[in-house]
């Protein structure tokens, strides 16, 4: 088994923690806050993630963001980033050369990869999720409940086995983080909630009765790999279902 890193959640005020879940994102002041590319919405913060102490990031961080307007704003195909490799049983590809430019790629998401000494809280941005704090156990096993699990081992559904990229524009890809299949994320009260469909002609969608956000729906794992480069990693992303 290779080395990860489970997550541990407490609901705590926001503080300076370096990863959490929710509240107000912690980045270079810089960075534009991100906008969805197919609906136009700004993309909401979900997390995001100091690499531990003996990872190849230790000292960068990755923060991620989603549009919560996916279910009644994107068409089918623009509810997952756009990529030839999903849902084909693909085990150990190469992502052909361009594919994950950020800029075609990132449609309905946003990776934004930094320093962690760069990150500055953006008073600029509304929260709409619930803040915990995260802080990170080593682990050497498969833990299909925790949230977010840094770097370790894929935890695969058994109807659709492996779907490991190798290598995009001749570098070496590796897992960087899972999100856990059916966790979802606390929304504030003052935030707008996620819409689910009812199959109804007058009324095709509702307000989610559960007080939270999912993430790429709340039945798919999410995988989220990275090139090992120091430097300007490029991402690539997947989702199965359980
Ligand atoms: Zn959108
Ligand atoms: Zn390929």
């Amino acid at each position: 088994m290779k080395q990860g890193w489970d997550s541990i959640l407490t609901k705590i005020e926001q503080d300076n923690s370096n990863s959490f879940i929710g509240g107000k994102p912690c980045i270079p002041k810089n960075e534009f806050l991100p906008i969805c590319k197919i609906c136009g919405e700004p993309l909401t913060f979900f997390f995001q993630v100091a690499f531990p102490q003996g990872h190849m990031w230790e000292g960068k961080s990755l923060a991620f963001f989603y549009c919560t307007c996916t279910c009644h704003k994107h068409d089918d195909i623009q509810k997952f980033p756009p990529s030839i490799h999903t849902g084909t049983k693909n085990d150990l590809f190469h992502i052909p050369d361009g594919e994950i430019d950020p800029e075609i790629y990132q449609t309905l998401f946003r990776v934004i990869f930094f320093d962690t000494v760069d990150g500055v809280l953006r008073e600029d941005y509304k929260e709409k999720v619930k803040y915990q704090k995260i802080d990170w156990k080593s682990s050497k096993k498969k833990n299909k409940k925790a949230p977010i699990i840094i770097a370790g081992e894929a935890i695969w559904s058994k109807e659709f086995g492996m779907e490991r990229p190798i290598s995009y524009e001749g570098k070496d890809m590796e897992l960087v983080l899972q999100v856990a299949d059916y966790f979802n994320f606390e929304k504030l009260d003052d935030a707008s909630p996620e819409m689910e469909e009812t199959y109804k002609k007058n009324n095709p969608f509702i307000p989610r009765k559960e007080n939270n956000y999912t993430f790429f729906f709340e039945f798919n794992r999410v995988y989220l790999w990275g090139t090992v480069e120091k430097e300007h990693p490029s991402f690539w992303l997947n989702v199965q279902c359980f």
